[in-house]
Parts: structure tokens; C-alpha cells; sequence
């Protein structure tokens, strides 16, 4: 593919991702998100080591009244610790001079403190009501000979590739020298979604590269998953990906690594195709 192709390709993605970002759809989604609670990391923490696989938590009562869900019966709650101010008098010694002497006197007086009480609340498995808006990319499995060469290509790399049942959302990830992708995908998804990790592995894994913010190597990744996509005919939808990322970083300043990577995976397949 030709770089003024690329340059094209990457300018089109970037509009895209704009249309998207201020779409009605993109817009209710976040407003959805919006009403949950920013944890702090230490009750992130709390979550987590609780219920490994929580993905959005909330009390039981604003899982009632902002989202017309319940908590369904016999559920456990995760124990999370909420600060709590509270007053209490407390006596104080105060000096004082009488009459050219120093005394000391004792005064009342009321004293906020800070503390914390354990506080429960539940992941959204655990509760039913209302639908949760989804921001489903799916694509249709309409290329079926790309994934082969793409997966003896990585492991040409020196990448291995496994295919495990994770949840819905998790498509896949790299781990440094391996690649995990959802086994319940297409063959087409697959393809996508392998490019996209193969970007993180050939751009994101070396030392030098620590430092990139999450939005610079998203951007980096599913650039790269969309010129590969684009190139064997495959309708990859990365603009609602990116649009959960996308805040003000110009992908035009990462045209040469996108472009080096993009050109490495399809020479890849083409090679072995
Ligand atoms: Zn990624």
C-alpha cells in the first residue's frame, strides 16, 4: 500500500472517529457512564480483589433509582469503604494570662473528624432491570482466508497465538510474546482483532516505548487493525473503538510507525497467503 494511500486512509479514520465522538448514539452511551461513581483506587482495588471480574459497580440503592435495575436475591455484596465526617467535643487546654500569671483553662469545643464505614455495593452481573446500553462492534464474517496466513505470519515473529473464552467485551490482548484472542469471534473479527494485537507487540512491548499514554497506543493499534482491514476488504468499524479513546492526539504524528507496522503485517499475508 502506498504511503500517500496510507496518509488517505488515516485522514478518513480521523473523521470518522469525529462523526462518532459526536453522534447522538456516542452521547447517550457516555451520559449512561457518566452516572456511575469514579471509584478511588483503593476501593478499586477493594473491587477487584473481591470479584476479579467486576466491570461496573454501583449501590444498591443507585442501581434502583439511576438505573431501574435490582439487585437480584441472595447476591453478596463487595465491601468498599466509604469516608464519613463526623463532630465530636472534644477538651482543650488553653493558656491564658490573669492578672500576669499563665494559666492554663479548659475549654469545650466541637471537632469534625474523618472516617471510614464499610459500605456495600454490586456488579451489574449481579443485578437485573433495565438493559445496559452496549457499544457492540461486531463484524460479519465475510473474509475467510485471511485469518490463516495472518496467524502463520505471527508466528513467523516469534508471537504465539491462543484462543480462549473470555467475557463478551474482552476481544483480546498481548502479553509480550503471546497473543490471547476470544475463541467465540469470527473468523473475520479474529483477523481484526489479531492485527490490532500484533500492533501492541511489534510497537508497545519494547522498554523504549513505556510512557505512551492509553489513548496514543489505541490509536496506534486499531490504526493499524483498520489499514490491514481496509486492504484485504474488510468493513472494520474502528471508529467506535477509537471513539471511547480519542480525546486530542493526531494520528498523523504516529504516520510512521502505523505505517511501517500496517505494511510489515500485509507484506506478512500477502507472502503467505
Ligand atoms: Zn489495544
Amino acid at each position: 500500500m502506498s504511503k500517500k494511500k496510507v496518509k488517505e486512509l488515516l485522514k478518513e479514520l480521523d473523521k470518522r472517529i469525529d462523526k462518532m465522538q459526536s453522534s447522538k448514539e456516542f452521547k447517550k452511551y457516555l451520559k449512561f457512564f457518566s452516572k456511575f461513581h469514579d471509584y478511588s483506587y483503593r476501593n478499586i482495588l477493594l473491587i477487584k480483589m473481591q470479584r476479579p471480574d467486576a466491570s461496573l459497580v454501583a449501590g444498591y440503592k443507585q442501581w434502583q433509582e439511576k438505573f431501574n435495575r435490582h439487585v437480584k436475591k441472595g447476591e453478596e455484596g463487595i465491601m468498599i469503604l466509604a469516608p464519613y465526617k463526623y463532630k465530636k467535643k472534644v477538651t482543650e487546654l488553653k493558656k491564658e494570662t490573669v492578672e500576669g500569671n499563665i494559666i492554663e483553662k479548659e475549654v469545650k469545643k466541637e471537632k469534625e473528624f474523618l472516617s471510614f464505614r464499610s459500605v456495600y455495593v454490586f456488579d451489574v452481573s449481579q443485578t437485573k432491570g433495565d438493559a445496559i446500553p452496549a457499544w457492540d462492534i461486531e463484524i460479519k464474517n465475510e473474509n475467510k482466508k485471511t485469518l490463516k496466513p495472518l496467524l502463520n505470519f505471527t508466528n513467523k515473529l516469534g508471537i504465539t497465538v491462543e484462543f480462549k473464552s473470555l467475557r463478551e467485551a474482552l476481544k483480546g490482548y498481548s502479553k509480550g510474546g503471546k497473543i490471547i484472542i476470544n475463541g467465540k469471534l469470527n473468523d473475520t473479527e479474529k483477523v481484526v482483532v489479531l492485527a490490532h494485537e500484533i500492533a501492541h507487540e511489534m510497537l508497545h512491548q519494547s522498554n523504549d516505548d513505556q510512557g505512551l499514554t492509553k489513548e496514543i497506543v489505541e490509536l496506534e493499534a486499531e490504526a493499524v487493525s483498520f489499514l490491514v482491514s481496509e486492504y484485504f476488504n474488510i468493513d472494520n468499524p474502528s471508529e467506535r473503538y477509537l471513539a471511547l479513546y480519542k480525546k486530542s492526539y493526531n494520528l498523523m504524528k504516529s504516520f510512521k510507525r502505523i505505517n511501517e507496522v500496517s505494511q510489515d503485517i500485509i507484506n506478512g499475508i500477502l507472502e503467505l497467503i
